[in-house]
């Protein structure tokens, strides 16, 4: 089996790469677990400087990654350089941290000495998305590296030459042989990966459906997993919110890298006496984003990953349509071989349609209507979904008390659109998953929280 990157803004073929066989792809695991013998033992000082040194080759490599992912994937080349920077952010976050997070905690019992000491595992398998191609990867690697684990990494199969520009990466940073592989195989081949032995644990990034299966096969040979999955992120605009800056913060979330983000605002639920503005406000600001070639420095919204997903997400909008969702701006496949989709604007949004209950994965906005301030969080956890959420109020106190206390997800935003950052814990609640990854949170997902008690 071959799998073959295409260009989403032509249709043209980029590359074929073979895929592995799995005598190949367990030799890889061998090799990984190899490396991480001696990797285990590397001192503090070692992983800091190698990861201060990748930050650098990330730096230097930055246009050419950019590039790589808008040819790949389609990501504006302006947001792919925002991209590559945030990695090296993450290399420089765990340089400066990771001693913090990973030194002895002393525990006063009627021992000598007891305390908790933090053990790299192992092997760590990562499986892993398309949307943000180097982001997602370095999010998980770079802890996993700085805890002193090993990774092999089963990345999309329309992004293989950004998987193979991580491992090289990893090399010109100067990193150990093996300490990071990339397996160039097809979704097919992930649960007998699972199983290998040297595996000791699973990341994955990308759909519910995916995120069940993998679960499901780590849970039955006991290994544990982190799963950071889909979301439908209710951003919730209250009367008293300063419409300008809602609606700005609202259309900047949903269109970032397209639509396809795991934490884009995807339903805005506002309430009934604002709506008519929020919905002038938003539409003007959703139409003068200019879409187009991705590798054009002025381009904000370039085209969809895959055509398939793009026809996918046509059908749901297409199905909400159907079912009385009022379409005010976009909502048509244009012409030609590409996978673009225009920003499309939904409104009238009512539960029983796709746009109300799914994941809509692209550049669509729902809004919905919300009686008043307890309507508006209800139908903000009338969700599967539990990945971020956002409330706009000039109210602090309140915007902070709903944040906090009232929404249902792994973070809540005030005033602001939800974004990850290296300093904070990130994921998900209900069918967006569990675990969590970067700040302290994160690195101690794949470790061995060990006791020592000596007497
Ligand atoms: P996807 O189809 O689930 O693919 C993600 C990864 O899983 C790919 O490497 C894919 O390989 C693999 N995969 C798919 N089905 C599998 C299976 N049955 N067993 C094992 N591996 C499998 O998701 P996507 O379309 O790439 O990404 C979009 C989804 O990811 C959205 O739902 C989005 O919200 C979610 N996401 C979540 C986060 C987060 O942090 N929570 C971040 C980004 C994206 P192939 O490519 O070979 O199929």
């Amino acid at each position: 089996m071959s799998i073959i990157s295409i260009n989403p803004t032509n249709g043209s073929q980029i590359k074929t790469y073979t895929d592995l066989g799995f005598e190949e792809t367990v030799q890889k695991i061998e090799r990984a677990n190899t490396a991480w013998e001696s990797w285990k033992k590397s001192t503090r000082e070692t992983r800091n400087a190698l990861l201060i040194s990748m930050a650098g080759v990330l730096r230097k490599r930055s246009q050419e990654l950019a590039v790589l992912m808008a040819t790949e994937m389609g990501k504006p080349v302006t947001q792919g350089l925002d991209e590559v920077e945030k990695c090296a952010r993450c290399c420089e976050y765990y340089a400066e941290n990771a001693e913090k997070h990973l030194s002895d905690r002393i525990i006063e019992t009627e021992a000598s000495k007891s305390y908790v000491t933090f053990q790299p595992i192992g092997v760590v398998l990562a499986v892993m998305p398309w949307n943000f191609p180097f982001w997602q990867v370095f999010r998980f690697l770079v802890p996993a590296l700085a805890a002193g684990n090993c990774g092999v990494l089963k990345h999309a199969s329309n992004v293989p030459g950004c998987a193979l520009a991580i491992e090289e990466i990893v090399r010109q940073a100067g990193f150990p042989d093996d300490v990071f592989l990339t397996l160039l195989v097809g979704s097919d081949k992930v649960s007998k990966i699972i199983e290998h032995p040297l595996i000791k644990a699973v990341t994955l990034t990308g759909s519910t459906n995916a995120g069940i299966q993998v679960a499901t096969k780590a849970g039955s040979v006991l290994k544990k997993t982190v799963l950071e999955l889909g979301g439908s992120d209710a951003y919730v605009v209250l009367a008293d919110a300063d419409l300008e800056l809602a609606a700005e913060s609202c259309v900047n979330s949903r269109l970032i890298n397209g639509g396809q983000s795991c934490i884009a605002g995807k339903r805005f639920i506002i309430e009934k006496t604002v709506i008519e503005e929020f919905i002038k406000l938003f539409f003007q600001k959703m139409k003068a984003k200019r879409v187009g070639d991705p590798l054009d420095a002025a381009t904000e919204v370039g085209p969809q990953a895959r055509a398939d997903l793009r026809d996918e997400l046509h059908g749901q909008v297409e199905k909400s349509i159907e079912k009385g969702a009022v379409c005010i701006l976009g909502g048509e496949v244009p012409p030609g071989n590409n996978a673009f989709y225009p920003p499309t604007m939904l409104i009238n949004v009512k539960p029983g349609m796709p746009a109300y209950y799914e994941e809509l994965f692209g550049p669509v906005a729902s809004i919905i209507e919300a009686e008043d301030e307890a309507d508006a969080i209800r139908i903000a956890n009338d969700s599967i979904f539990g990945l971020g959420s956002a409330v706009f109020t000039q109210d602090i106190a309140k915007g902070e008390h709903i944040a906090a206390t009232e929404l249902q997800a792994g973070s809540s935003y005030v005033n602001h659109r939800v974004a990850s950052d290296p300093r904070l814990p990130f994921g998900g609640i209900k069918t967006s998953g569990y675990g969590r990854e970067l700040s302290d949170f994160g690195i101690h997902e794949f470790v061995n929280v060990k006791t020592v008690y000596i007497k």
